[in-house]
């Protein structure tokens, strides 16, 4: 079947960028202006392109998603030794950004069928170990305050984030969503990353469209905003012809070229969804009746179809699996090993992450990128 959609000569990646749309103009026009770093239209006129699209009310380039992720937990008020709620079940990007703010990492079960936070465990392990105190969470056993939580939409499928916001909500507790996998995933009429009082997107090169690499955050809180703005390009204070900066900032503004390819791809995002749907339909099909099970957004929800995924039945199957499709040349590749297992993170707390290991065990990525067969349709 892979080998029906994708050109069986050749290696086929799991998910390979697409350049087929005004990519090279708008390049060769940055180079042509001599604004190809973090001063130019392109930026802004990306960061517009997401806003609108999204319908957040701003949006902020910044150079890749991590970085964006560190600068929205300084926002959220996120401070060194506060902990943090997250899944196991991640990219490590997501756990970098928390070591880089000093917060310690709290591991929340996901959802068997979503495969990102799940409402349930959350308000389980609250309710176990948090107090509310002048409106604030406290964990009772480590004595630190439980500032925000960041769910992660796994593979571009949304997760029950009105729950886990209305759960957070009654807490305290600032909801930061890392939506770098899900840019075209929706849950029901609201983009996944407006639920938030934050989020994080990623450009890189795996990500459904790519600026080479690049991430944004978003918001509608215009105070926020402005300080994302302003934290991303050196805490410069404006001014015609004077270096003045007010606190320390970062050099993370995205470049104008990064951004030039942005523009091109968003101009592209909308078709290439449509054609990952239908390979996403392949896949569904094939996997009917197989007793393997191929993950599904839940009903009322929209995937972007970034990476499909499909859940064994064992270990073992899985294995045999991986093997097999690899040594014929087809890159499929098990979920992420838990944040939980990994050195710096063994001695985080956790809730016991049944969900989260049992999926770690059975969880495969399948090919999912654009098929060349269907290029011209993304010629304008
Ligand atoms: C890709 C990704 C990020 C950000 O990655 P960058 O490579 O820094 O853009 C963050 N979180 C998750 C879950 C990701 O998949």
């Amino acid at each position: 079947m892979v080998s029906g959609l994708y050109a069986p000569e050749r290696k086929v990646l799991l998910h390979r960028p697409v350049f087929e749309g005004n990519e090279r103009p708008y390049l060769v026009d940055c180079i042509d202006s001599n604004f190809v770093s973090s001063v130019g239209a392109k930026v802004v006129e990306f960061e517009q392109h997401i806003a609108a699209y999204t319908g957040a009310k701003f949006a902020i380039a910044t150079v890749n998603g991590t970085a964006a992720l560190h600068v929205a937990l300084q926002l959220a008020g996120v401070q060194r030794d506060d902990e943090v709620i997250t899944q196991a079940l991640t990219f490590i990007a997501t756990c970098n950004a928390l070591s880089y703010v000093g917060a310690h990492p709290v591991f929340v079960d996901v959802d068997l069928d979503t495969l990102g936070l799940g409402p349930e465990a959350l308000s389980r392990w609250l309710s176990e170990h948090a107090e509310l105190r002048d409106g604030q969470a406290w964990n009772r056993s480590t004595g630190r305050r439980i500032s925000a939580c960041v769910p992660m939409h796994t593979f571009g499928v949304p997760l029950r984030i009105e729950e886990i916001c209305a759960i957070c909500d009654a807490h305290g507790i600032a909801v930061v969503e890392d939506a770098a996998e899900s840019l075209g995933s929706w849950g029901g009429d609201r983009h996944t990353g407006t639920f938030g009082r934050l989020a994080t997107l990623s450009f890189n090169g795996n990500k459904v469209i790519t600026t080479g690499g690049g991430g944004m955050i978003i918001t509608d809180d215009e105070a926020l905003a402005r300080r994302a703005k302003h934290l991303t390009t050196t805490a410069k204070v404006p001014h015609p012809y004077e270096f003045v900066h007010d606190e320390a900032g970062y050099n993370y503004r995205m470049p104008n070229l990064n951004a030039a390819l942005g523009c091109a791809q968003m101009e592209l995002l909308p078709k290439m969804l449509e054609i990952k749907a239908e390979v996403a339909a392949s896949y569904r099909e094939f996997f009917t009746g197989t007793g393997v099970r191929f993950v599904e957004p839940l009903p009322g929800t929209t995937a972007n179809w970034w990476l499909n995924a499909i859940v064994l039945e064992s270990e073992s199957d899985r294995d045999a699996l991986l093997e097999y499709t690899n040594s014929r040349d087809v890159m499929t590749r098990p979920i992420w090993r838990l944040m939980s297992r990994l050195p710096m993170f063994e001695h985080c707390q956790h809730d016991g992450l049944k969900n989260s290991r049992w999926l770690e065990a059975r969880v495969v990525n399948l090919p999912s990128s654009v098929p060349e067969s269907e290029f011209h349709r993304l010629k304008q």
